[in-house]
């Protein structure tokens, strides 16, 4: 494994993937977003209830694929618990800069995950980082119901 690789796959990240945090079914969740990526097999079932003002007041998910996708959306739900709305959308963003390599760097808001950093470097697992990040996305789009997103043009 290059050292690269090693950066890539930290202790952390693969303790994630193999004991997924928040990782189960949210039976009285308000929105539940199915996101998909063909290119690697990824697969994220997000579950979100929100409180009363819109902040996220529980948030789970199930799904399968490579370590990167199921790491980070057990970091994210970890993060994104008793956070507003605002917030959420704000670590959206810092997120998607930080793997992507994009201008933003109020990077200590999203703790661990800055651990994903090392995406940047290796284009085609952005779309399993992203995965769950997106399904949020949806979800603090929708507020209610059921739908599924796909990391590839429709
Ligand atoms: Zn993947």
């Amino acid at each position: 494994m290059s050292s690269e690789l090693e950066e890539l796959y930290q202790e952390v990240i693969l303790d994630h993937s193999r004991r997924p945090r928040n990782f189960g079914e949210l039976p009285d969740a308000a929105v539940r977003v199915h996101g998909d990526n063909p290119a690697c097999g990824d697969e994220i079932h997000l579950a979100v209830k929100f409180r009363e003002d819109g902040g996220l007041e529980e948030i789970k998910f199930t799904g399968h694929g490579c370590a990167i996708s199921q790491a980070s959306a057990s970091m994210m739900t970890m993060k994104l618990k008793g956070k507003s709305r605002a917030e959420a959308l704000e670590m959206a963003r810092v997120f998607h800069d930080l793997v992507t390599g994009g201008p933003t760097e109020p990077a200590y808001l999203l703790g661990d995950l800055r651990l994903m950093r090392g995406v940047r470097k290796f284009p085609q697992r952005v779309k399993c980082a992203t995965l769950a990040w997106h399904a949020l996305e949806q979800a603090l789009r929708q507020s209610a119901g059921e739908s599924t997103i796909t990391t590839e043009a429709p």
